[in-house]
């Protein structure tokens, strides 16, 4: 291994990839190190990729990528156990270039996006554990693997490493995760034959639909279920955050195994064949759980900086907008010759003026709003489901009295102000 790089980069998902193929374009020599088998084995995601991030970084990759289906409907069910209320926005202007998001197979995509870089000229190194940052004189100055040649040196080190960030916590950029901070997933892809896939959901060849599921998808408790459409499998899965799922006794594969059977849901996937089983933590915590993003000689991108929108579920694009970010600061440094913290913090105000922290900023409340007061998953939602079937049950009551009984449903066992002011709070931490 050559002992001094200009950049190490520590992970090689989404981000990693998108800091390492800046970097190598603009002729700066990277080193990326990564524990898996290669870049996508240690991957997990519904699989929703968000193209004009993408974009940013290889222009029209889609003429190459190894992208799943182009997604042109976006659906939303709020579930009960034999009825959905069903929301969704279908645009096949998404069908042409630029498209707007694609999913994709991680495992696929990641290999290939790894690919580029070293097309590039990044030097990936896989089966790599990164076990520590060198520290001289409170500067990172490299990295310490578990290879018997193990110390490497760099001008840079970015930590790329993913939710856990084990590195950003020894280095005091972060404590531990707490139970409310991220959401524990699973998810299943299921094998079905393409024309099966465009049958159930009225596609055509290589278009795709998204379906968000709330409610009794993940049995009222804060989270959200998914199931995606690929060439030729579907992504089923589940989410929720760990603290109500803990509290709640329930096992994350018996939440799923719950989900695919539902009867809405099982002709859906029905007839299909399980090829993939996954578990992954995802960053929930939000703006306030965001580490410290810049040191003497170390930049932390990605999920492990805790960039994930959950209200939106966009994770990969800020991933990839991060990992740019990271590349367009340390050119600035190169340029300038200087590595210490005041230089490398340019990537906290480039992030601050693009749409990761501003967004972040956004919802800094929203998750917190609702972890403290499970009503808004457990009352609320299947308030309005009722509320929608009485709406639309024709059964001789007057819609005066359907009024009514639908309000008194709302207003059940709580007070009226109490619940005015839920809602008003809720308001407050979304808008
Ligand atoms: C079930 C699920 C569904 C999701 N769905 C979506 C979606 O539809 N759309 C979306 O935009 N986002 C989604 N996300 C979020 C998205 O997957 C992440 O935000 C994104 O993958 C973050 O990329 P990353 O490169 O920061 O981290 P990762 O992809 O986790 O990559 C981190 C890498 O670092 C490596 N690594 C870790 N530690 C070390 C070490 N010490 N040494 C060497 N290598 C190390 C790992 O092996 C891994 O390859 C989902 C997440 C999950 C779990």
């Amino acid at each position: 291994m050559v002992e001094k790089q200009e950049v190490i980069i520590v992970g090689g998902g989404v981000a990693g990839l998108s800091a390492a193929y800046t970097l190598a374009k603009a002729g700066v020599q990277v080193m990326l190190l990564e524990r898996g088998l290669n870049s996508g084995t240690k991957n997990v995601m519904g699989g929703v990729l968000y193209s004009h991030m993408m974009n940013e970084i290889i222009p029209e990759f889609w003429k190459e990528a190894p992208v799943e289906r182009r997604i042109v409907e976006q659906r939303m069910w709020l579930m009960g156990k034999e009825s959905a209320t069903q929301a969704g926005y279908k645009d096949l202007s998404w069908n042409k270039p630029p498209y707007n998001n694609f999913t994709v197979l991680r495992s696929k995509f990641d290999q290939w996006f790894a690919k580029k870089c070293t097309d590039a000229g990044v030097l990936i190194v896989n089966e790599t554990l990164v076990t520590d940052c060198i520290i001289k004189e409170n500067k990172v100055v490299g990295v310490r693997t578990n290879r018997p040649d193990g110390d490497l040196y760099a001008d840079v080190v970015v930590l790329a490493d993913g939710v856990n960030s084990l590195l950003s916590k020894k280095l005091g950029f972060h404590k531990e995760l707490k139970a409310n901070q991220v959401a524990i997933a699973v998810m299943e892809l299921i094998k079905l034959p393409a024309e099966k896939i465009e049958d159930r959901f009225n596609l055509d060849k290589e278009t795709g639909a998204t379906i968000e599921v709330y409610g009794e998808a993940t049995k009222n408790m804060m989270g959200t279920s998914f199931i995606y459409t690929n060439k030729e499998h579907i992504s089923i899965g589940c989410g929720t955050l760990l603290s109500a799922l803990s509290k709640s006794k329930i096992k994350p594969y018996e939440l799923l195994e719950s989900f695919k059977q539902n009867p809405l849901v099982r002709p859906l996937i029905s007839g299909g064949e399980s090829s993939e089983y996954y578990a992954h933590l995802i960053p929930e915590g939000g703006y306030n759980s965001i580490p410290r993003l810049a040191g003497d000689g170390v930049l932390v991108i990605g999920d492990a900086a805790q960039l994930v929108n959950g209200i939106h579920r966009e994770g990969s694009n800020m991933a990839m907008t991060s990992g740019r970010l990271a590349a367009e600061t340390i050119l600035q440094a190169r340029r300038l010759g200087e590595y210490d913290e005041r230089a490398l913090s340019v990537y906290k105000s480039m992030l601050n003026g693009s749409y990761v922290l501003n967004d972040m900023r956004k919802y800094k409340n929203t998750v917190h709003v609702m972890e403290n007061n499970p009503a808004y998953f457990n009352f609320y939602l299947p308030a309005v489901s009722q509320a929608i079937k009485e709406l639309l049950n024709v059964d001789g009551k007057t819609k005066r009295e359907k009024q009514w009984i639908i309000l008194k449903q709302f207003f059940k066992g709580r007070s009226k102000l109490k619940a005015i002011w839920e809602f008003i709070k809720l308001g407050k931490a979304m808008l």
